[in-house]
């Protein structure tokens, strides 16, 4: 097994830790962060073990456009469509990433700084 597929969020994806799921279909998988930042903090990850943003591929481009959608999707479910909320994808050591399977974080139900940290 690749290192990829042994972080803790293909963990999740695979039902071998407990997570909050809050949304799956073919492609994606949404669940709550375990330390939330914000009132509402979810993760959307796709269920493919890309590692960060910066190896995502040409091929990539409908699977990285059904992420955003993903977002969009449980935001509205999440009921904070129109409150508003921030998506932030970390990638890297400076980007602050810390698990190397790329994911989304939606945050809201709070007002948000900028500039982010
Ligand atoms: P990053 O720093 O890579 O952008 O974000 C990783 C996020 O994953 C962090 O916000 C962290 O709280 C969350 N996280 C790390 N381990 C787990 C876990 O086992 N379960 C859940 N639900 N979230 C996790």
């Amino acid at each position: 097994m690749s290192e990829t597929t042994q972080t803790i969020f293909s963990k999740i994806i695979r039902r071998e830790i407990p997570a909050d799921i809050v949304y799956e279909d073919d492609l994606a998988l949404a669940f709550k962060d375990i330390n939330s930042q914000a009132p509402v903090h979810i993760l959307v990850i796709p269920k493919k073990p890309i590692p960060r943003l910066a190896d995502a591929e040409s091929g990539d481009d409908v699977l990285l456009g059904h992420l955003l959608l993903t977002a969009k999707r449980v935001a509205e479910q999440q009921g904070i469509a129109e409150s508003g909320y921030r998506v932030v994808i970390n990638t890297g050591p400076d980007g602050g990433q810390s698990v190397y399977h790329l994911h989304l974080h939606i945050l809201g139900g709070r007002q948000m700084v900028w500039p982010a940290g």
